[in-house]
């Protein structure tokens, strides 16, 4: 019996706290069997146009899922430990120099996390994601938004294209069915008893098509959380960091003051140079009890100000929507010797103007997945 405990409480574990590809072969037999459900009834009636992207948009969802799951998400390893502390200066608030990962043995560079599913720190770690059995951190995030866009684009597109084969069906049986609008003569009553029996023509088609309406906005959903996140120069993991930060300053217990630009760097832990193009004008610290540090202690100059609200506060991370979408889909991109858009001036201005971004509830579905 204890045996057997200690069995299922391992396998326990396992299924909750290790890496296991379960939800990976899952998706990939929702996918799978789904296609193989609907394209035998639906193939027939497409035009070679529908034909030629229908092909491609079975085909991408496998390509960036295998590009997502199988790539490096950003692994620190000593061989890369110095490039990637180079990447992005720690801004005082999220990321402190000087931390080391008990597991790894490694300074963390900022933006990096600690994975504990894969045991591993992985260099601008957004979240653990079950469906690709991986991380999702800066060597494969353009993958993973790639790989949401084209589900979102299958699931729309496999769900309007059934529908249309599902009224073909119906029409069949009642020759004035109109799929959109609903024939103004028509009770709601009638209007879905013959589009059920479209969908009963052929159950492959009518379910998946159904399966694909449904699950569409939830992937559309998760697309534009994850446009959202780039819009604001964040990621899932920072933004619930800023949810924290935001808990203290309701508290009180949150303080700033600024970090002059010529300060001098410990380069035990901080790298003399970044690739990236501004760096860290404030800190900010907590305190326990609410009452100012001293500020005699390092880091920073001057006199600590209580901070309220996430919008006192600027995210050296944002660089507006453009420059950010290039740091996701140009990886090792050097943005100092580029023509980046606007000086470090306008850039200051406009990320006093977007405050740090808290997460909102579809924060959840995202960290679940
Ligand atoms: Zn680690
Ligand atoms: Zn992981």
């Amino acid at each position: 019996m204890g045996r057997l405990t200690t069995a299922l409480g391992r396998f326990g574990t396992y299924v909750m706290y290790d890496r296991h590809p379960t939800v990976l072969i899952f998706f990939l037999l929702l996918l799978s069997v789904g296609e193989y459900m609907y394209l035998p009834g639906v193939w027939p009636h497409l035009s070679l146009l529908h034909k030629t992207f229908g092909s491609i948009s079975i085909i991408l969802p496998y390509l960036f899922l295998y590009l997502s799951a199988a790539g490096d998400p950003g692994v620190i390893t000593p061989a890369n430990h110095s490039r990637y502390m180079s990447h992005y200066p720690y801004d005082f608030a999220l990321f402190r120099p000087g931390q080391t990962c008990r597991t790894c043995g490694l300074l963390k560079p900022a933006r990096s996390k600690h994975c504990s599913v894969c045991k591993r720190c992985v260099h601008k770690m957004d979240h653990h994601c079950v469906f690709i059995n991986n991380c999702v951190g800066y060597g494969n995030q353009h993958y993973f938004i790639l790989l949401l866009f084209s589900t979102a684009i299958l699931t729309l597109y496999g769900g309007i294209l059934g529908l249309g084969v599902i009224a073909d069906a119906a029409r069949r049986r009642n020759a004035s069915f109109v799929l959109f609008p609903k024939p103004s003569s028509w009770s709601w009553h009638q209007y879905l008893m013959v589009l059920t029996t479209g969908i009963q023509d052929d159950v492959g088609v009518g379910s998946v098509t159904l399966l694909s309406l449904m699950t569409t906005p939830l992937v559309w959903g998760l697309l534009g959380y994850h446009v959202y996140l780039i819009y604001c120069g964040t990621t899932t993991n920072e933004s619930m960091k800023w949810q924290d930060w935001q808990m203290e300053m309701d508290d009180g217990c949150a303080f700033k003051r600024s970090l002059p630009p010529n300060r001098t760097k410990n380069l035990r832990y901080e790298a003399a140079w970044t690739r990236w193009p501004v760096d860290a004008v404030q800190v900010i610290v907590r305190t326990e009890d609410g009452t100012p540090p001293d500020p005699k202690i390092p880091p920073g100059v001057g006199e600590w100000e209580r901070i309220w609200r996430l919008r006192d506060v600027e995210n050296l991370y944002d660089l507006g929507f453009w420059d950010n979408l290039v740091d996701v889909f140009v990886p090792n991109y050097s943005f100092r010797q580029a023509d980046v858009s606007g000086t470090d001036l306008e850039r200051g201005k406009r990320r006093a103007k977007k405050p740090p971004k808290a997460p909102r509830a579809s924060n959840l579905v995202a960290a679940a997945t």
